[in-house]
């Protein structure tokens, strides 16, 4: 379909700076979610290709790669990251095909990605060791060193943003990294491929082999070759992930998703809350690791609460990526079909409200409305997994100690937010609730690249984002030389 305008091939790999067929010389679909037909082809990577980009990756680290100072690295990837600035709106339109995000949401995910590379090409010379106090006749320092062959493994949800915390942390550390993306949605990673090339990075410091996760991911995270692996993706992924790295015995990152709850008090400034209790629900059609997917309200407000997100419900719109609706598509008739599935069995939960299907969608495309959903039990799965799709329950607490045991009781520990003008009350919810982020009169969904990410329980370890990545993506080496 002309509507995808690539400036690179996608059924080539990016493999020690070449640009490559893949193996098995097989590709698989492109699908556009909004309307459901293919639109084109990527490289199905094979365990040959993976294999190769390892290679090609210990290539770079004793190569130009892994000789080039620090400052140097930097301006490297702030330059790539002018680069992505200046083909943002082209990157939002290949994302908003590929993954059936509506275009605002997709330019946002591109300047986040340059957000990253800013941020972490003015960090590269800014992480160092420090000298240690010893014995008499001792100087002792630590050193701060990339592991070497990272890998990442990125779900298809937010793409640009993934590479961006992860990839691009890494390599901000001077590791070498190997990318394999989600095979719902590729383009932007090898877009991303593509704008490295250009900008002179070394060859064989990034490398990226897309195809099927028990493919070419499987082949990927087993591999001996590599030193650390960071997996955003599903818990059972996850799971399949933490036992390839301990075969290995390999640092392993996972960012496994949520169920995040936002609590609501009777002292909140509801004006202010209501556009964050609503965004946070259906960004990305919800299909978001950090999406707020409970609203838990104090009992005295929570009619006037759910009254007044089901009327912000009732006015959004689902449509075509493209059209920039408030709803995009899901990803995929799979992702459809999971979500929808819970909407069928509610088992005494009733549908508070719904957003409305734009007039003249297409047929083909995976779209539902967004549902709110009220009288559900904290321990009905609508409350307790993670649904990946626009739907948010609202569950009413009695007291702070009810709203503490409630949002604490899942197996998930990412993000949550805080409702309310009480400064004690925030301090002791900011303790007790956990979760990797805590947002106090405000929800971020991540937030911005300057804050440290992860979650704990089933949303995984290990942290990306901020400065506090870099540590993650080095290793400490401690270094006692005597001199009498
Ligand atoms: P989702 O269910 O949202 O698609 P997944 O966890 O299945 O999320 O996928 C996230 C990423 O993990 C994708 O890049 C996918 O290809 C990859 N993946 C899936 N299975 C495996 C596996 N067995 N080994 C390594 N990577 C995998």
């Amino acid at each position: 379909m002309s509507d995808l305008d690539l400036f690179f091939d996608p059924t080539r790999c990016f493999i020690g700076g070449n640009w490559v067929v893949p193996n098995g010389q097989q590709t698989l679909p492109i699908e556009n979610p909004s309307t459901g037909e293919t639109v084109g082809a990527i490289a199905r990577g094979t365990a040959d290709d993976i294999d190769h980009a390892v290679r090609a990756a210990q290539a770079a680290l004793n190569g130009e790669w892994g000789r080039m100072p620090a400052a140097e690295r930097g301006r490297l990837l702030a330059r790539i990251g002018h680069m992505v600035l200046e083909r943002a709106d082209q990157l939002a339109r290949i994302e908003a095909i590929d993954v059936g995000k509506p275009l605002k949401q997709a330019k946002a995910d591109a300047l986040a990605l340059a957000r990253y590379l800013e941020f972490y090409g003015g960090a590269c010379d800014k992480i160092h060791g420090e000298t240690i106090p010893y014995q008499d006749g001792y100087t002792v320092y630590t050193l701060r060193q990339p592991h070497g062959v990272t890998a990442h493994i990125i779900p298809w949800n937010y793409p640009m943003q993934i590479i961006g915390r992860s990839v691009v942390g890494a390599l901000a550390m001077g590791n070498a990294a190997v990318l394999k993306p989600a095979e719902e949605a590729c383009l932007t990673a090898i877009a991303f491929a593509k704008i490295c090339d250009e900008a002179g990075l070394p060859k064989g410091a990034l490398n990226v082999v897309p195809g099927l996760g028990e493919e070419a991911g499987a082949a990927l995270t087993s591999h001996p070759g590599v030193h650390h692996i960071s997996f955003t993706g599903s818990v059972g992924v996850g799971q399949l992930i933490q036992e390839a790295a301990a075969r290995n015995v390999v640092p392993v990152t996972l960012e496994l998703g949520g169920k995040s709850p936002q609590l609501v008090f009777a002292d909140a400034d509801l004006d202010r809350a209501l556009p964050f209790l609503v965004n946070a629900g259906i960004q990305n059609a919800g299909q978001t690791c950090s999406a707020s997917s409970r609203i838990l309200v104090h009992r005295s407000v929570h009619d006037e609460v759910l009254a007044r997100m089901a009327e912000r419900y009732r006015a959004l719109r689902v449509g075509p990526a493209l059209d920039d609706l408030e709803v995009g598509p899901l990803v995929s008739a799979r992702q459809k079909h999971i979500v929808s599935s819970f909407l069928d069995h509610l088992d005494g939960a009733k549908i508070a409200a719904r957003g409305q299907l734009a007039d003249g969608i297409p047929a083909g495309g995976h779209y539902l409305a967004p549902a709110l959903v009220s009288h559900v039990v904290p321990s009905n799965a609508l409350a307790q997994d993670e649904i990946f799709g626009p739907v948010q329950v609202v569950i009413p607490f009695d007291d702070e100690a009810d709203a503490i045991r409630i949002a604490n009781g899942t197996d998930f520990g990412l993000v949550a937010g805080v409702w309310t003008a009480d400064g004690g009350r925030q301090m002791r919810l900011a303790k007790a609730i956990r979760s990797g982020q805590v947002f106090i009169n405000n929800y971020g969904a991540g937030g911005g690249v300057e804050l440290p990410f992860g979650g704990i329980g089933k949303s995984g370890h290990g942290r990306e984002k901020g400065f506090e990545a870099l540590y993650g993506f080095s290793v400490l080496k401690t270094v006692a030389a005597w001199h009498g």
